[in-house]
Parts: C-alpha cells; sequence; structure tokens
C-alpha cells in the first residue's frame, strides 16, 4: 500500500540495518545510538524480516547471527538490546508459527526464567516480570514455561499495590517524573506500555486468550485502570503520597505506545472485553475518542516521529486494533491516517535519531506498513497490543 518510494527507502535502510548487524559494526561511526543491536536485535530484525518480507530463507541466517552473537556478546535475562529474553521471545515466536526450528536455548532460558523469578519473586517488579511472562507465553504449553509463568504470575500478585478498587503496580524512580516535581517519599505509577503497570493488564488477557486462568487478576487490573480512568485521561505517570494516585505531567513526552490514552486506552478496552465488562469497554472508548479528537496535526506535532513507541507507526498499530474492537470507524481511518503520515514522513527521508532501533526506527515502520499491507499483525504481541 506504501507505494514504491516508501518500498525502495524502507528495503534500503533494512539493508543498511542488516549489513550493520552482519558486519558487527560497532558501533556505526556517524551513529552511536544505533548500536544497539547485540544479540537480541540480531533476532527481532529476523521478525522483520519474516513479517514484512516473508523471506523466510533468510530469517533462520538471522537467528543463526543471533544464537552466534550470544556466545560472543554479554547477554542478561532482559528484554534490553542483547538481552536474552529479547531473542529468545523472536526464536519462540517465529519457532511456534513453523517459520524456524525451536531452538534448544529455549528450554535453558525457560529454566533461567524459572530459576531467577522463584529466586526473586516480586522484589523484581512488575516490569521485569512482565518482560518474562511476555515470553514465557510464546513458549507455551512447554512445561517449563508453564511453570514459570505461574512463580511470575505468583510475583505479579504479590508486587500490587491498592489502585482504586482494584490493583496498580508501583514502577522504578523515573527521571521524567522526578523532573516533573514528584514527591521523593511518594509511590510512583507509571501509566504507560513501556514501563507502567497497564502492562500487567495487557499480559493478561494475552494469557486469557491461551486459555491461562487469571480472571481474578485481570479483573483486579482493570478495575485499577478503569477507576483511573474515570478521573480524567490518563496522565504519564502517577504519584500516590497516602492519598491515593496525583497525575504528574512531564512537558517533554510523547502521546503513544509509550505512554498516554493510546496504549491505555487500548488496554482498557482489552481487559473489558475479555471481562465482558462493557461499561468500562465504553469508557476506553470515550477515551479513546478524545485522544482522537484531541490530536495535533501531524506537521505540528513536535514528536512527529516514525517509531512504534510514539510515532506514527505505533500510533497506526494501536489505533488499527481499536478499530478490530469496536465499531467506531472513526479508528480505522485514523489508522489509516497515520500509515499515510508514516508513508509519507519515509518517502521525504524523514529518520528518527534512534533510526536503527526497534522501538522507534525503522524495523517498527516497516512492520506497520507491512501488516497494513496484509502481513500477519501478530509480532505486536512483543508490544503487548494483542
Ligand atoms: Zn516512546
Amino acid at each position: 500500500m506504501a507505494g514504491s518510494r516508501v518500498a525502495d527507502a524502507l528495503e534500503r535502510d533494512l539493508d543498511v540495518m542488516w549489513s550493520r548487524v552482519s558486519a558487527k559494526a560497532w558501533p556505526p561511526p556517524e551513529a552511536a545510538e544505533q548500536a544497539a543491536y547485540a544479540a537480541g536485535d540480531h533476532a527481532l530484525a529476523a521478525v522483520v524480516d519474516w513479517s514484512a518480507a516473508e523471506r523466510h530463507p533468510h530469517v533462520r541466517g538471522r537467528l543463526e547471527e543471533a544464537t552466534a552473537a550470544l556466545g560472543e556478546e554479554p547477554a542478561d535475562l532482559s528484554m534490553a538490546p542483547g538481552g536474552l529474553l529479547r531473542y529468545g521471545w523472536a526464536t519462540a515466536y517465529l519457532a511456534r508459527r513453523g517459520v524456524v526450528p525451536a531452538a534448544p536455548l529455549l528450554d535453558e532460558i525457560d529454566e533461567a526464567v524459572l530459576d531467577v523469578a522463584t529466586r526473586y519473586g516480586a522484589s523484581l517488579g512488575s516490569d521485569d516480570l512482565v518482560d518474562m511472562g511476555t515470553y514465557l507465553r510464546e513458549r507455551l504449553p512447554a512445561p517449563t514455561a508453564a511453570r514459570a509463568l505461574d512463580v511470575v504470575l505468583e510475583g505479579i500478585e504479590r508486587a500490587a499495590i491498592p489502585l482504586g478498587r482494584g490493583l496498580g503496580w508501583p514502577s522504578l524512580r523515573n527521571p521524567l517524573a522526578d523532573e516533573a516535581g514528584a514527591d521523593p517519599g511518594a509511590t510512583v505509577l507509571d501509566a504507560g506500555l513501556a514501563h507502567g503497570f497497564p502492562r500487567v493488564t495487557a499480559l493478561l488477557v494475552g494469557l486469557c486468550d491461551e486459555g491461562i486462568p487469571v480472571d481474578a487478576l485481570l479483573h483486579s487490573s482493570t478495575t485499577g485502570m478503569s477507576d483511573l480512568a474515570a478521573t480524567g485521561a490518563p496522565a504519564p505517570f502517577y504519584q500516590d503520597r497516602g492519598r491515593g494516585p496525583e497525575p504528574i505531567r512531564p512537558a517533554r513526552i510523547a502521546d503513544g505506545w509509550c505512554h498516554g490514552a493510546l496504549g491505555f486506552g487500548l488496554t482498557l478496552l482489552r481487559g473489558s472485553r475479555a471481562l465482558g465488562r462493557e461499561d468500562d469497554a465504553e469508557r476506553a472508548i470515550e477515551l479513546l475518542r478524545g485522544w482522537v479528537s484531541a490530536a495535533r496535526e501531524p506537521e505540528d506535532d513536535p514528536f512527529a516521529s516514525i517509531g512504534l513507541c510514539h510515532g506514527a507507526a505505533g500510533r497506526a498499530q494501536i489505533l488499527a486494533r481499536v478499530a478490530a474492537l469496536c465499531d467506531d470507524r472513526c479508528f480505522a481511518s485514523e489508522a489509516q491516517r497515520w500509515r499515510r503520515v508514516l508513508a509519507d514522513r519515509l518517502a521525504a527521508g524523514r529518520r528518527d535519531r534512534d533510526g536503527g532501533s526497534f522501538y522507534q526506527g525503522i524495523p517498527g515502520a516497516a512492520l506497520a506498513l507491512a501488516t497494513a499491507a496484509g502481513a500477519d499483525p501478530s509480532w505486536d504481541r512483543l508490544l503487548l497490543l494483542s
């Protein structure tokens, strides 16, 4: 759909990205920020390769590179670039779809997740636990993964704090919240999908889809989100000084997947629908309608980036998911509008500072456009959008 100029631009950018991966240019001299290609990003590159172009023979090569890189690069058990969960997610995702065989390394990652979750439990915090759950979802029904998932869910439950009549999850202190004046003694809650408590609801909906019985926890997390939404459009952060959540609105933050009404609204909608709570679903749709009508014209948007995190690709993908869940046609046309914005920006040579990263750059843009052109959209499970 994107037209040949966009297709050509994407093809060129993806080739550059992969040549850096293969050459292990570390860091590329012109942009240190683009040096995020340790093993995990090799593997995500394979997902892009498969989903964007369906060139399966290439995918296997990328994953072999990723596995080899794991032997050379220090890897930790995280979703960060180079992290084992990032590598593991992409490999498990592709293996589950029959694109590549399941690597034996995945069994070791399952064991490691079980071990770490058992030893450290709730003290890991919801952000890390949800990362583990996101990986384990792709590994089901592997027995060790299923056991690890039980431990992860226990940890998530233990890490919860009251939010409204339901539950929420505290965040690590965030510099943006601190800059905006968060009280040093307060508990901070991040309301975004990048690191915030809505991630718990999003993970639980995904697990419901896999047949895992998590209704009670999903009920509590969705209630917490709904009660917060009843106080107005979600702020990026809240602080609780013992009197309930108060909004914190840092000046420089963009609405999208990472923060704001879009990711929050889709997640509340998904949670409400999974529980059959139509009043809460309607509240989420109102929130999203409010975002659509208040959204700035793209060229006036100071955060007019291309990426999944808070740019045109992420906005298009989220709005397409909303459109599939409700009757209001405004969401489908808004998704289409953001795809056009994305295509125009790419054709004009627009790149983010962090142009090679999955979350902010070309790979995410490629996936969003490929999805619009009919490719399997389920790669957005990594973003907890489906
Ligand atoms: Zn962002």
